[in-house]
């Protein structure tokens, strides 16, 4: 039985339904070396975003993916706090951010040591605080993946491989398509099947046939942007991958929240019941049936973030 591994603790997918892929509770884009990155009072942080947990959970969610790696404020504690006041399933990332964003140890470890840091985040917690990953989340920078983004890559690729763990990339920019592609040969070059890899921010290439190539290689296509205001770009873009057979390989989040530290609450957050409330009657409407929704929202994520080790 595959098992989802939460901030926790491990859950068997079937105790889960309707998970979303991509969104975040907790991020501080600041930068690095931003004294206090990532640090707030853990009563703020919950007080700012109970309550988008609570409609989340009424609203059908099961589980959410927080995607914020090292560097940008990733907080394992404020997840945990978070967990521990609501049925929704938290899973949190291990890995690293773009280039821009690294963490000073970062700059100058080995692939080796990244690979290391990856596989401790995976097995034992996150910076000590015994909260374990449930996948790796990495980025790439928009003009081309460099060389420390290639390691990162490889690293993650054996990580990966030694733990069942999946690999999600963000991936921006009028290159995203190619990069994607390029993140899959990097992957597989060290281990990975294109399989274990979510290509994130899909919708960055309006390119059926990049769609289609990525897909190719196995990997999962993220529409993970949904909101009011693109909604007619997104229907099109998923009925659009619906239509070329890629339905196994969709995944749809929002990549809403945040709770962002150095603003006053929290700053403006965004909540999580937009898919359920609104997108999903949209598709029902456009002819896709129930079994198509269910593929894209339940299983194809307990695939993508279920290990079996
Ligand atoms: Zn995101």
């Amino acid at each position: 039985m595959p098992m989802i591994q939460t901030v926790l603790g491990p859950v068997p997918v079937e105790r889960l339904g309707l998970i979303l892929p991509h969104e975040h509770l907790f991020t501080d884009l600041r930068g690095a070396d931003t004294p206090g990155l990532g640090e707030a009072d853990l009563d703020d942080v919950q007080a700012a975003m109970q309550r988008h947990l609570d409609a989340a959970w009424a609203a059908g969610i099961t589980a959410l993916v927080e995607c914020t790696p090292a560097g940008v404020g990733r907080n394992p504690l404020a997840l945990k706090r978070l967990a521990q006041h609501t049925p929704v399933a938290i899973v949190a990332a291990a890995g690293l951010y773009r280039q821009e964003f690294l963490p000073r140890w970062a700059l100058a470890a080995s692939e080796a040591e990244v690979e290391a840091r990856m596989l401790a985040e995976l097995n034992e917690g996150i910076d000590g605080s015994g909260v374990r990953a449930g996948f790796i989340k990495l980025a790439v920078s928009n003009e081309g993946i460099t060389e420390l983004e290639k390691r990162d890559l490889r690293a993650a690729a054996r990580a990966a491989a030694q733990t069942g763990a999946v690999v999600a990339s963000h991936t921006s920019g009028l290159l995203s398509g190619a990069h994607a592609l390029e993140e899959v040969e990097i992957l597989e070059s060290a281990g990975l099947p294109g399989s274990r890899f979510i290509w994130v921010h899909t919708q960055n290439s309006p390119h059926l046939a990049e769609h289609r190539a990525v897909a190719a290689r196995g990997a999962y296509l993220g529409f993970d942007g949904l909101s009011p205001e693109r909604e007619e770009a997104f229907l099109k873009l998923v009925l659009d991958a619906l239509g070329a057979g890629l339905g196994r390989q969709i995944l749809l989040s929002h990549d809403a929240g945040w709770y962002r530290p150095g603003e006053p609450g929290g700053g403006k957050v965004r909540g999580y019941t937009y898919l359920v409330e609104r997108f999903l009657p949209r598709l029902r409407e456009r002819g896709v049936d129930e079994a198509t929704i269910r593929l894209m929202t339940d299983e194809n994520p307990k695939r993508a973030f279920g290990k079996t080790r």
